[in-house]
């Protein structure tokens, strides 16, 4: 029960709906327990022909008017306690949300995503179950049964209610422990459904290397094997789910015969009338309920516990990167300075030694190898991680020394994976300044070159994206992130290899939008293709994580090195395309 204790704030916090729904949670147990004694009075007042129509009418009358009272008041307490355990659903789900957002990629890397959105829709439904059903059942158990047997043995008879009740606590055995099992098997169930899940989501995303390889018929293989493996444990959660109303109705059965038969012999023995094994046998039916849910809480209560435990867990952990304490939320100047001795993932060194001045207005290209530390060094930009040895300034100030929200203001980065959310083209370009004017926004958009394709779709701006509306080419997409940054006005703007889908044609007249664009933003641009950098005031050249030339397009060019050669097989390459392209006209 420790779990409603560790509740007890949210408890606390709705004392209004919980203390009006106990009472009437109460209230309506005590009205059930009137109208068995009416149907005994009945039947006595019958067997010993004193009944009039008069009474009739009256005990009739009572029964509707009890009937109608329940109704209403069951509604009543409905409303209140289930009403405040979706409330805390709603709570929790929006505290484990907003840490989700809080926490960074090194969270994301322990744990798969698809798991932590199902424990925290799981844990969160049950242990709002706890606060509604848990309350509930916990309170209705107690008084309702308890009532029931109090009026039983005062009203009827002490020996008969002890007798009757006999196979009852072994019907609370039997259905926990159903629960217990039901609930581990269940939890089986779960996890094979969500490996399943796992194994769909993989073979779609992976769908094109699968047919590529031939892999197809063994892939099928492995879903059929644990679809099976679904079927198969949700076939022992129904064996154990079968086993319930058979138990069940089998001990309420026992009972009722023990207290018919025992009845009669007090009945003969002149102990008891005929009304009270009437009524006795009502008040058992009325006691099913409590015995069950008494069952029930059991299970109820400890998942909620290990669901809340879990929960705890989750919120507990802290991001990495955290704010310093007394972080600066302001910069004097956005002039960016980096200067990093050292930088280690694991093992190995990733960079080295760089350092780089980026004034306002100005642009830096970086460009190297794959695996050169073209991404990393923008990871750190982002503070996605933290340099330890050497520092990265804005105005002077150590980027750990300010705020993650103000180096966000500082810094904006168009990913290589862009993401677009399931919203409108407008929405998604002011994801980061949702009050931005229609006009900046289509001015974001023409900057990025990509307005022309927004005017083509049938809604314009309004084009919904994602799975219900318009696909959009990699390089749409890739513009349309531009897009966003750029709106987001940040005194930096960083394209992560942000240019690779679009078409030479397109890079350039994006490049030249930026360059002609009258403003002071600094630019770093990350690219493979050398003809995205050749623009910008520096460019360096990173290898194994050291800077190995750098320069101005032109000095680059002027001696042999990695760029030129670069330069002059992508030269190469483009003249090539363009004489097949013009072959094929
Ligand atoms: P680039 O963007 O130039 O291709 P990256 O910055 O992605 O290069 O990678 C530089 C090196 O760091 C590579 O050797 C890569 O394997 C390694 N690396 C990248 N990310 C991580 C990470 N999260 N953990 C460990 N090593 C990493």
């Amino acid at each position: 029960m420790g779990v409603f204790r560790k509740l007890s704030w949210f408890f606390r916090r709705e004392w209004k709906a919980y203390s009006l729904g106990v009472v009437c949670l109460i209230f309506v147990a005590g009205l059930e327990l009137i109208p068995p004694k009416i149907i005994g009075t009945t039947v006595n007042g019958l067997s010993e022909g004193s009944l009039t129509k008069n009474d009739l009418i009256r005990l009739a009358g009572t029964l509707l008017l009890i009937g109608v009272a329940t109704y209403f008041i069951r509604y009543f307490w409905r409303f209140h306690i289930f009403g405040a355990s979706i409330r805390l659903g709603r709570l929790l789900r929006s505290q484990l949300y907003g840490h989700f957002s809080d926490l960074d990629q090194s969270f994301y890397k322990k744990y798969r995503s698809g798991d932590l959105m199902a424990h925290a829709t799981n844990d969160v439904q049950a242990v709002s179950m706890t606060a509604g059903a848990g309350i509930l059942t916990l309170v209705d158990s107690v008084t309702m049964g308890s009532f029931v047997i109090i009026t039983m043995v005062t009203t009827i008879s002490w020996k008969l209610t002890l007798v009757s009740l006999l196979p009852m606590p072994l019907m609370v055995y039997l259905t926990s422990r159903y629960g217990k099992m039901l609930h581990s098997r269940f939890h089986d169930a779960q996890e094979a459904f969500s490996d399943l899940n796992d194994k769909v989501a993989e073979s779609i995303s992976g769908v094109r290397v699968l047919k590529a390889t031939g892999e197809v018929e063994s892939d099928v293989q492995t879903f059929t094997d644990l679809s099976d493996d679904v079927v198969q444990k949700n076939r022992r959660v129904a064996k154990i789910d079968a086993l319930f109303d058979p138990t069940i109705f089998g001990l309420v059965g026992l009972s009722y015969i023990i207290a018919v038969g025992y009845g009669a012999y007090l009945l003969q023995q002149g102990e008891i009338r005929i009304g009270d094994i009437v009524s006795f046998t009502t008040y058992l039916g009325l006691l099913t309920w409590p015995m069950l849910a008494f069952g029930w809480l059991f299970n109820i209560v400890e998942r909620g516990r290990a669901s809340y435990d879990r929960i705890e867990r989750m919120l507990a952990i802290e991001p990495e990167i955290k704010d310093a304490k007394e972080a600066a939320t302001t910069v004097s100047s956005p002039e960016l300075q980096v200067g990093i001795e050292r930088f280690i993932y694991d093992t190995q060194p990733v960079l080295q030694d760089i350092d780089v001045t980026l004034k306002p207005g100005k642009s830096l290209g970086i460009v190297g190898k794959t695996g050169a530390g073209k991404s990393t060094f923008v990871r750190l930009l982002s503070r996605e991680y933290d340099v330890k040895q050497g520092a990265i300034t804005i105005g002077g100030r150590d980027i750990k020394q300010l705020t993650r929200d103000t180096v966000r203001r500082q810094v904006a980065i168009v990913p290589q994976d862009h993401f677009l959310f399931s919203a409108s083209i407008a929405d998604n370009i002011a994801f980061a300044k949702p009050d931005a004017s229609m006009e900046d926004i289509m001015e974001a958009a023409r900057i990025a070159a990509v307005h022309e394709d927004i005017l083509g779709f049938k809604e314009g701006y309004a084009t919904m994206v994602g799975e219900r509306g318009v696909t959009l080419s990699g390089g749409q997409k890739q513009r349309i992130s531009i897009a966003r940054a750029l709106l987001a006005d940040c005194p930096i703007l960083v394209l992560d290899d942000a240019l690779s889908a679009v078409d030479a044609k397109t890079e350039e007249a994006i490049i030249h939008h930026f360059r002609t664009a009258d403003h002071d933003q600094a630019q770093i641009i990350v690219a493979h293709r050398l003809s995205a950098v050749s623009h910008t005031d520096e460019i360096i050249v990173l290898e194994d994580g050291r800077i190995i030339e750098r320069g101005t397009h032109e000095q680059l060019l002027a001696h042999d090195g990695w760029y030129k050669e670069t330069y002059d097989r992508q030269q190469l390459e483009s003249l090539v395309e363009q004489g097949g392209r013009s072959n094929e006209s």
